[in-house]
């Protein structure tokens, strides 16, 4: 298989996850499977390198650059390091690291095989990212008698294939099921099953949610919200006005997942967002590239907000580099826009936070995506001030504009003077 159409492949799995697909909506009859491998850059480093077993490896920027590590294996874990951390720190916590450098078309094959292994276990396989997937287990745990010799069956393939070890977690929906497999790292097998549910993820703390971030870990905190039981006990009015519609979809979620809310489990709450992604034909090192694309991004996200009369809050940054690696931050905004030199800011301190063009790593894919969205006039917990609805007339006088001459002449008939350079239909996509 050429690396175009490998990779296309893995992009399509991964789009497929963002527009929810996979879900069947019959109640309380689903067996879901998340199979995440371990320290997995690193330990296919330690299975093709036997001189490395036993020491603290990392992979990712040489020693003394100014780049990150995106994996330490087990051994360098117990120093304190940690994926996403930069070199420099990691070199002062365990100077005898060793460091070895991303090999991206590597793991991107094992990658496949890990996925090929899995459809042996379930017709319906859904790449999460390189080195995850959900199964649908639905009907196939009969073949193995019980879940977990459903969930060891899977173990023993990807050890036998591979040479290397995975973390499956079993629960009767994706978020349970993604949350026991990182409960027993590594190799560790944790099935949740519905009635023990509430039990199990109750008192585990919000940061084991998926997607919750130490920013949101940090709002919910300081309402006094620690475990995901206090998440799912907290008033939705509460979280709604201090998290705007994120906060109220994330306990419905969790409610959903904890079999508290009945009427959330069958729920699949879907949060409205406006979105767009651009894979770029040879991968980008240069930033003024990069900026370019984002601000064009933001100009058609909040158009197609503005055509459908949404403001929205939370910005999301999705980054992936050439090695497949995703990183997507996010920022819950003051107040509500529908404002592209807002967004385009926001997404700008993003981009920083996440990626440096001093670290040579080559950009694939950029996203930008605004939830939370609500339409003005809706109730929501905030007052607009009176200088911020003047200022979204005038400006919103200016975009109607710029909107009417797109509709007349199409999408690049006018923009923002830096979005012009990257403004190319080819692999854009949009979800709405
Ligand atoms: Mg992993």
């Amino acid at each position: 298989m050429m690396r175009a159409e490998v990779r296309e492949r893995l992009e399509s799995a991964s789009r497929k996850h963002s527009r929810g697909q996979f879900e069947p909506n019959h109640r309380n009859a689903k067996t879901v499977v998340h199979v995440d491998m371990d320290a997995f850059f690193a330990a296919i480093e330690e299975r093709d390198n036997p001189s490395l077993r036993g020491k603290p490896v990392v992979v990712g920027g040489p020693k003394g650059s100014r780049g990150v590590i995106t994996t330490a294996n087990y051994i360098a874990r117990s120093y304190g390091l940690h994926a996403g951390m930069s070199v420099t720190m990691a070199d002062r916590l365990c100077p005898d690291a060793i460091h070895v450098s991303t090999k991206g078309g590597k793991y991107t094959w094992v990658s496949l095989e890990l996925m090929e292994i899995l459809r042996q276990f379930s017709p319906e396989v859904e790449p999460y990212s390189i080195d995850e997937a959900f199964l649908n287990a639905t009907g196939c745990i009969h073949l193995y008698g019980s879940l977990k010799a459903y969930g060891e069956a899977i173990k023993r393939a990807v050890k036998r294939n591979l040479n290397l070890t995975a973390s499956v977690g079993i629960g009767p929906s994706k978020v349970v099921a993604k949350i026991g497999s990182g409960l027993n790292k590594p190799d560790g097998l944790t099935i949740i099953e519905s009635h023990e549910v509430a039990s199990r993820l109750g008192p585990l703390p919000i940061k084991k949610i998926p997607g919750v971030g130490p920013a949101t870990e940090k709002l919910l905190n300081a309402l006094d919200i620690h475990t995901v039981q206090q998440l799912v006990d907290a008033p939705r009015s509460l979280l709604q006005m201090k998290l705007g519609k994120y906060g109220n979809d994330l306990a419905l979620k969790m409610a959903g997942a904890t079999g508290v809310d009945d009427v959330a489990i069958e729920r699949h709450v879907e949060d409205k967002s406006k979105g767009h992604e651009h894979t770029f034909h040879a991968d980008v090192h240069d930033k003024t590239r990069i900026h370019s694309q984002l601000l064009a991004q933001c100009e058609r996200v909040c158009r197609r907000m503005r055509r459908d009369n949404y403001l929205g809050r939370r910005v999301t940054l999705k980054l992936r580099t050439h090695d497949f690696t995703t990183h997507s931050h996010q920022r819950v905004l003051k107040d509500w826009t529908d404002d592209p030199v807002e967004i385009y800011s926001v997404v700008r301190s993003l981009l920083d936070d996440v990626w440096r063009e001093e670290d040579g790593i080559a950009v694939r894919l950029v996203g930008v995506s605004v939830a939370g969205l609500i339409r003005p006039g809706e109730p929501h917990g905030v007052q607009d001030d009176i200088f911020q609805i003047k200022r979204r007339t005038i400006r919103n006088d200016l975009f109607n504009a710029v909107d009417s001459l797109r509709d007349r002449f199409g999408e690049n008939a006018v923009g923002l003077a830096a979005g012009f350079p990257t403004r190319r239909p080819a692999h854009s996509h949009i979800h709405s």
